[in-house]
């Protein structure tokens, strides 16, 4: 199956602002050692300290997944906001990439993987000698569950490998809304990626004042509220829903490569989708 073998990238690069702390990064995606990951270098920091985007690196997930690493001088360097960007690598095949960031954030585009799925597209090359280094994926046998009162994650024993994500929001434009895609890195960029992140009008001024949101903008998320959209169009009816699924590809993508399973999460958060996928790391390590 030579469309499942690991891609690569030439280089390319992204400038924007970042969703929670409004400054502007520039991030270059680079080719990397098959084998060696996924994994940031903070450019802007002395030792161009690494950050590997993997769970024993997830620090926060308070509203996006941040990661970090303590430095050979015992300083922490971060990079946050992480999901959107590895889920448009990962679903896209990219095992192994080099990403460069001048900042401790990754920018938030249109709110959507949309853009790094397109120019990961343009600049992918389809390498087909390196089918050794593909390490088998994890099939998952039993369920596993992490749940929080209602709201859960779990991985299903399944012959492919699907996600399935459903939201309940007091909201009328929002309510009850599901979504469910089969791995697979063709329609990807035109099914997934150009959900965009959405937020809730009564709740901007409070996430502002804790420090949060500064590069949020009408043009980088939808915004709701009990009125209805504040920006439309929507590109999909159901594009939250469709958007927490990205955030959950782009969480699960810190196992490194995608188990063979049917994850299935309801009204969940990236605290959750980590917390899988911890589980199933554990599992892997047995
Ligand atoms: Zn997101």
């Amino acid at each position: 199956m030579l469309k499942n073998l690991p891609e690569a990238v030439t280089a390319f690069t992204l400038s924007g602002v970042g969703l929670h702390s409004g400054l502007v990064t520039t991030v270059k995606i680079m080719p990397a050692q098959p084998g060696a990951g996924r994994y940031f270098v903070r450019v802007d920091q002395p030792q161009q300290p690494i950050i590997p985007a993997n769970l024993d690196s997830v620090s926060q997930t308070t509203l996006s997944t941040e990661l970090a690493q303590e430095t050979t001088s015992g300083s922490v360097v971060k990079v946050r906001t992480v999901e959107h960007l590895l889920a448009a690598l990962s679903a896209s095949g990219i095992q192994d990439a080099r990403i460069e960031i001048d900042g401790a954030e990754v920018p938030l585009l249109d709110g959507s993987a949309k853009l790094w799925a397109d120019a990961i597209a343009e600049n992918i090359c389809h390498n087909q000698t390196i089918e050794h280094h593909s390490p088998p994926p994890l099939v998952i046998q039993q369920p596993v569950v992490v749940q929080e009162q209602d709201a859960f994650v779990a991985a299903m024993p399944a012959s492919e490998t699907r996600f399935t994500y459903g939201i309940d929001f007091p909201y009328a434009v929002i309510g009850n809304q599901w979504h469910s895609w089969t791995l697979n890195r063709e329609d990807f960029a035109t099914e997934i990626a150009p959900a965009r992140t959405f937020g809730f009008a009564e709740e901007i001024e409070q996430l502002q004042k804790a420090g949060l949101i500064k590069g949020g903008s009408l043009d980088n998320a939808l915004v709701c509220s009990h009125q209805g959209w504040i920006n439309p169009p929507l590109r999909f009816t159901n594009e939250p829903a469709r958007h927490k699924l990205l955030d959950l590809v782009g969480d699960l993508s810190l196992l490194g490569t995608f188990p063979q399973a049917h994850f299935l999460a309801y009204k969940a958060s990236h605290k959750l989708h980590i917390q899988l996928a911890k589980k199933i790391s554990l599992l892997i390590s047995q």
